[in-house]
């Protein structure tokens, strides 16, 4: 699966339209996290490879901007479990376990588009990085 940013304008954003690319392509699109008010919205969604190009052509045939976000890779050797990353995160995709491990649920995470936590690091152990499986995709980013 290949994770893509939807951005929608006020003028679209009451319409269907990953609804309608689903029925169209027939493709599974999986929605991760989703901010959606009258005025626009963000949509983020998980998308197979194979069926990646078509998809986003056609999403950006309805009028959606569509990017390819760098994910985040954590060094966990190099963490030092401070929390500052934690209260940054505006998707809640960092916390706590019980033996106050700092962890990272990258399935929530929006990547690139935010980076919050890569630039808050003291120890420098988030990184962002490419999506191998997007790759060739140099006109998608
Ligand atoms: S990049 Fe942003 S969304 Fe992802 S874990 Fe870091 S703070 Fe959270
Ligand atoms: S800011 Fe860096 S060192 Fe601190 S908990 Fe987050 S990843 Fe670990």
């Amino acid at each position: 699966m290949v994770r893509i940013l939807l951005k929608f304008t006020e003028k679209i954003v009451e319409r269907p339209i990953i609804s309608e690319t689903i029925l169209e392509l027939k493709v599974p699109i999986n929605i991760i996290t989703a901010y959606v008010n009258g005025k626009g919205g963000e949509v983020l969604v998980d998308v197979p490879e194979k069926e990646l190009k078509k998809t986003i052509s056609s999403l950006r045939k309805k009028g959606a901007t569509v990017t390819v976000p760098k994910l985040i890779e954590v060094d966990t050797e190099k963490c030092v479990n401070c929390g500052a990353c934690i209260a940054l995160c505006p998707v809640d995709a960092i916390s706590t376990d019980e033996e106050s491990t700092v962890v990272f649920n990258k399935e929530k995470c929006v990547g690139s588009t935010c980076s919050a936590c890569v630039d808050a690091c003291p120890m420098r152990a988030i990184k962002s990085v490419k999506q191998t499986n997007a790759e060739g995709l140099s006109n998608f980013h």
